[in-house]
């Protein structure tokens, strides 16, 4: 079955947009945030990106994945009223 989050995203990792090896991520990480487990705070990505997340520190990416979350919604929205 695939992640729902993967279903929203549309099949693609919402940073780089590859389609291979994708996974969901935890924007805000569950050790940190006590409400991690919403809708927002999960995004698509391919495993490059995550690996890549990971290693930089998670937290450091926080309001770019969230960026990158809320611009893709608003462009479905317009899409969608076409
Ligand atoms: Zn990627
Ligand atoms: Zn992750």
């Amino acid at each position: 079955m695939v992640h729902e989050i993967i279903i929203r995203d549309k099949h693609r990792c919402l940073r780089c947009r590859r389609s291979n090896n994708l996974c969901v991520h935890e924007i805000i990480p569950k050790s940190v945030c006590t409400d991690w487990k919403r809708e927002d705070n999960q995004i698509t990505l391919c495993s490059k990106c995550h690996t890549e997340i990971h290693a930089g520190g998670a937290l450091n990416y926080v309001e770019e994945l969230k960026e990158l979350i809320y611009g893709s919604s608003i462009r479905n929205k317009v899409y969608s009223g076409l």
